[in-house]
C-alpha cells in the first residue's frame, strides 16, 4: 500500500555539504555528524550510510534507542556517541558494543565502571562540564570525586572527550554568555588535564559556533543542521559572507531533503461560500480548489492553516482554510491544467519557486529544527542523486 508522501533526500547535496563543512573545521579537527531527532527528520537508517559514503566515520545521537537504530545500520569501524538519556539497563548493552556516552552525573559514571568491570569491557566516555548552558554537566564541586573515580578505573574507563555544549552561538545577543562558556571550558579541561585526565578529544562546537568561532573547533566539532543544508541563522551566513576568508557567491549550503505528495482531488466552489470545517476562509470569486492527502496527523501543522503555501506545476498555492487531520486544501484558481495525480511539493523545489520548511517563510531559524525533526518517521525516504530518482 503506498503513504500519502514522500520524503526525498539528495545525495549529491549532502556531499557539496559535508565537503564545504569539513573544510571549514580544518583538517584537524574530527568531524561528528549529529543524527538525534532521526537525522533532523531526515531518517538515521537512510542518512547514516549515505553520509559514511562521504567518510563520515562518527555520529552523535540522543538516546540509547537512536543509538540502538545507528548501530544496525553502521560499518563496524563507525563510532557512535549518545549525548542523552541511556537508561541503567542500556549502559551495559552500550559498553558491550562499544557505544560511547556523555557522563554528565556521577551515578552514570559509577554504574558504568561497575558494569565494565563486570563484563571486564572499558566503557568510552566523554565527560561534560557545565560551563554555563545550566541543562546537563558536571558541576566543578563535582569534579574532585568524578577525577579520584577515574584515576582509580582506568583499566574500565576510557577517556574519549571532555566536553561543553555552547548556549545559543548562533546568536550574536549570546555573544558574551558563549565566550564566557568558552573561557570556563578552557580553564576546566586544563585543570583536569593538570590532574591526569587527558581526553582524546575535547569538543564544545555545534554547527553555528564552528562557522562563527574558529577558535570553539578544538579537536572535535558535533556538526547538525548544517550537513542537512541550514545556516544555524542568518547570522551565521552573515558573518561567513563578511570574512574575507569564507566568503562566498553562491550558497555552499544546500537543503538535502524535499517533501512531496500528490493532488487528491479538485473541485469548484462558488462565490460566498466558507471552504473546510469553520469558517476562517469565504471565498470571493469562483475559486478552484485542491485537496492535498496530508494533515496535522501526518507532519503538516495546523498552524499552517491559511498560512502556508505549496508548489504544483511550479506555482505557490496557498493553504486555505484550516489544516485537517489528513488534509487540507490549497488556492489554485490561478494555475491551469492542474489534475489529480500531479505532483504537490511541501518542502522543496518545483520549477524556479521553492518551499522552505512546512511553508514559512524563515521566520524564526529555530523552526527548522522543530518542522524537520517532527516529521514522521513512517513517511518513506527516497535517496536522490542531485534531485533524481
Ligand atoms: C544538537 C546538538 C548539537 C548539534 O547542533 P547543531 O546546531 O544542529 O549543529 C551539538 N551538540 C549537542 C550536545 C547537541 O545537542
Amino acid at each position: 500500500m503506498s503513504q500519502g508522501s514522500w520524503i526525498e533526500i539528495n545525495k549529491t547535496a549532502l556531499g557539496q555539504n559535508l565537503r564545504y563543512l569539513k573544510k571549514r573545521l580544518g583538517s584537524k579537527a574530527k568531524f561528528v555528524s549529529v543524527i538525534k531527532g532521526n537525522a533532523y527528520g531526515h531518517g538515521i537508517e537512510e542518512f547514516l550510510p549515505l553520509a559514511e559514503g562521504f567518510g563520515i566515520d562518527y555520529f552523535a545521537v540522543f538516546d540509547a534507542s537512536e543509538a540502538e537504530r545507528a548501530v544496525q545500520v553502521k560499518k563496524s569501524a563507525t563510532t557512535i556517541m549518545v549525548m542523552g538519556r541511556i537508561d541503567k539497563e542500556e549502559l551495559s548493552w552500550a559498553i558491550e558494543n562499544g557505544v560511547e556516552f556523555f557522563v554528565f552525573d556521577l551515578a552514570r559514571l559509577e554504574t558504568a565502571v561497575s558494569i565494565a568491570k563486570a563484563i571486564n569491557k572499558k566503557a568510552r566516555i566523554h565527560l561534560e562540564i557545565e560551563t554555563g548552558l545550566h541543562r546537563t554537566g558536571l558541576e566543578e564541586k563535582e569534579l574532585e570525586i568524578i577525577i579520584d573515580l577515574i584515576n582509580n578505573n582506568r583499566d574500565y574507563l576510557e577517556l574519549i572527550g571532555i566536553c561543553t555544549h555552547l548556549a545559543g552561538a548562533e546568536s550574536i545577543a549570546n555573544y558574551f554568555r558563549v565566550q564566557e562558556q568558552m573561557a570556563n571550558f578552557d580553564r576546566i579541561a586544563q585543570y583536569l588535564e593538570n590532574r591526569g585526565l587527558q581526553p582524546h578529544f575535547r569538543h564544545i562546537a555545534c554547527s553555528a559556533a564552528a562557522l562563527i568561532y574558529p577558535q570553539s573547533i578544538l579537536d572535535m566539532a558535533r556538526i547538525g543542521i548544517g550537513q542537512y543544508g541550514y545556516w544555524p541563522s542568518m547570522e551565521t551566513k552573515m558573518n561567513s559572507l563578511l570574512s574575507s576568508e569564507n566568503k562566498f557567491t553562491r550558497d555552499p549550503l544546500h537543503r538535502i531533503l524535499s517533501w512531496k505528495t500528490r493532488v487528491m482531488s479538485i473541485k469548484e466552489v462558488a462565490p460566498g461560500n466558507h471552504i473546510s470545517y469553520g469558517n476562517s476562509y469565504l471565498t470571493t470569486k469562483k475559486t478552484v480548489i485542491a485537496t492535498i492527502p496530508i494533515g496535522y496527523s501526518l507532519g503538516y501543522s495546523r498552524s499552517l492553516s491559511n498560512t502556508g503555501h505549496v508548489l504544483i506545476r511550479g506555482s505557490k498555492a496557498h493553504v486555505i482554510g484550516s489544516v485537517n487531520m489528513n488534509v487540507f486544501l490549497v488556492n489554485i484558481t490561478h494555475i491551469s491544467g492542474v489534475k489529480t495525480g500531479d505532483e504537490v511539493v511541501l518542502i522543496g523545489n518545483q520549477g524556479k519557486n521553492k518551499i522552505s520548511v512546512a511553508g514559512f517563510s524563515e521566520l524564526s531559524n529555530q523552526l527548522n529544527y522543530e518542522v524537520l525533526s517532527r516529521l514522521p518517521a513512517s513517511i518513506p525516504r527516497k535517496i536522490t542523486i542531485n534531485g533524481k530518482k
